[in-house]
């Protein structure tokens, strides 16, 4: 391989499938697909599932899903294939298996046969005598008259890479430069287990080889790791990709790394799992625009950008390897923006899913409900995610027999008691009754007109009615909502308000 630096890039995202997808995942997906395609080059999708015990069959959808609903397509990988297929690792273990058996040909890897009680043993001993833990390397040292006779009972074995013992291992990261370890204090780290499948170390550095990977971005958490890399990719007389460890993603508040606890985000419990931003009403292009900038940043004075102009500018050297904090507000403040940027028929469609699950209606039946059309371009202006819309928008869907007023209060208008109130009531149905056209503006102008006529204040007028038709303290502006529930159901909900509201008030009054 060649120089990788420049020219078109071929960039790996490589997951494995043992649980849900984390921002912290999708970023790395994200800054993948960032240099893939600033580079015009390609980004691959492969699936590290090669940990039998800890794999998930759910998190792989989940993990698609996420990609695709982030708009991080990719070139090559499961479902579309690509010139180096499979690429899930667990449909390639033959190719493992021979380049292991190939590094103990080249005498750089050996086959142990230590039990798991032995090695339980010896880390027990190890630990009494107060020294660090780690395999001794015992089967190094075998004969070759042992092993055959260890191969001959048919003793179950793994493959471990022979670390050489003296020297130091440099490698390059870079956002830090060359970084060196003494090779002392490596592990001869297993390759490939008894079942026969390889560790990652062995099977990221094999097909990161195969697949002729120029780059790879992974957490920081592997930067540990990266000396073992690179003494195997040495042994296999490989170059080394370029190596970006990424910042690691820190609670909001910038203290500890981004723990399982959950946080607040506008109000809402999140675990910092993509779906529950997805299912709570993020837009993916406000998670764009917020995940390129934790790490990396487009610029200090622009806070909105497009994915072009991301790509455009998206640059590795820029990455500030310190940690990132996630700040919510931020995301919030975004996703608002862009939810107001949508136009009316696309925050629709939007919402559609939300609605369904929430009303119980198909969204089919949803799309053609006018009440919709009406209610949606005024709550578009309160929302920050997707999902708070249902609470400005289920009451109009409300049967009429569902109605319940819990609160005479929420009845009463300013300076009224109960007793005017039902008068005010009483006037608004005698106005709805005649208004043409049934629209928001005329309503309230016909609205405004009779309160003048009553001499009462707008407000003391128009918050019995508001009340009647939402049941709700708060609703979208009252003239809308009656046009969207129609004039027929916001009469019957008067009618039911009156009667509510004269009911207690001869309660009140007995
Ligand atoms: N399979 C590893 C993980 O899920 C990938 C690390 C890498 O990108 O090399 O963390």
């Amino acid at each position: 391989m060649t120089n990788n630096r420049e020219g078109p890039a071929r960039v790996r995202f490589a997951p494995s499938p043992t649980g849900h997808l984390h921002l912290g995942g999708l970023r790395t997906a994200l800054f993948d697909w960032l240099w893939a395609r600033k580079t015009n080059g390609q980004f691959i999708l492969r699936i590290e599932d090669t940990d039998r015990r800890r794999f998930d069959p759910d998190s792989l959808e989940s993990l698609k899903k996420g990609l695709r609903w982030l708009g991080l397509d990719w070139d090559e990988g499961p479902d579309i294939g690509g010139p180096f297929a499979p690429y899930v690792q667990s449909e390639r273990r033959k190719i493992y298996q021979e380049k292991a058996q190939e590094l103990v040909e080249r005498g750089r890897a050996y086959r142990c046969y230590c039990t798991a009680e032995r090695l339980a043993t010896m880390r027990e001993e190890q630990r009494r005598a107060g020294k660090g833990t780690g395999y001794d390397r015992r089967c190094r040292a075998l004969s070759d008259d042992e092993r055959r006779r260890y191969e001959a009972e048919g003793k179950p074995s793994v493959i471990r890479f022979a670390v050489p013992l003296e020297g130091v291992t440099v490698f390059n990261d870079l956002l830090r430069g060359d970084i060196e370890v003494e090779n002392r204090q490596l592990q001869d780290e297993v390759l490939l287990k008894a079942d026969g499948l390889p560790t990652y170390h062995l099977a990221a550095m094999v097909d990161d080889n195969l697949m002729e990977i120029t780059h790879v971005l992974r957490g920081e958490e592997w930067l540990a790791t990266a000396p073992i890399h690179k003494l195997i990719v040495d042994a296999f007389g490989w170059d080394m990709p370029v190596l970006v460890h990424l910042p690691v993603i820190l609670d909001p508040s910038g203290k500890g790394k981004m723990s399982k606890r959950k946080k607040m985000v506008a109000g809402k419990e999140f675990l910092a799992l993509v779906h529950e931003f997805q299912d709570s009403g993020y837009l993916p292009d406000a998670m764009f625009n917020f995940l390129t900038n934790v790490g990396w940043n487009f610029d200090p004075d622009q806070e909105v950008f497009s994915r072009e102009e991301a790509i455009e500018r998206f640059s590795l050297d820029e990455i500030n390897p310190s940690a990132a904090a996630l700040p919510y507000e931020k995301l919030d403040w975004l996703n608002g923006l862009y939810l107001r940027a949508l136009t009316p028929s696309a925050l629709k469609s939007a919402l559609l899913p939300f609605l369904s699950q929430q009303l119980g209606l198909s969204e089919t039946e949803l799309k053609s409900d006018r009440r919709l059309d009406v209610l949606i371009p005024v709550v578009q202006e309160r929302i920050k995610r997707l999902d708070e819309a249902v609470s400005w928008i289920d009451w109009a869907f409300l049967k009429s027999d569902e109605i319940s007023y819990s609160d005479p209060k929420l009845l009463i208008g300013r300076k009224l008691d109960a007793r005017q109130s039902v008068e005010m009531l009483r006037a608004a149905a005698n106005v709805l009754q005649g208004v043409e056209p049934f629209c928001a503006e005329a309503i309230h102008a016909a609205f405004r007109e009779r309160a003048e006529a009553l001499g009462v204040k707008a407000g003391s007028f128009f918050g019995p009615v508001r009340g009647a038709i939402s049941g709700k303290k708060v609703s979208p502006p009252l003239f809308e909502s009656i046009e969207a529930v129609g004039r027929e159901e916001t009469l019957q909900r008067i009618g039911l308000a009156v009667a509510f509201l004269e009911e207690h008030s001869a309660l009140e009054g007995g």
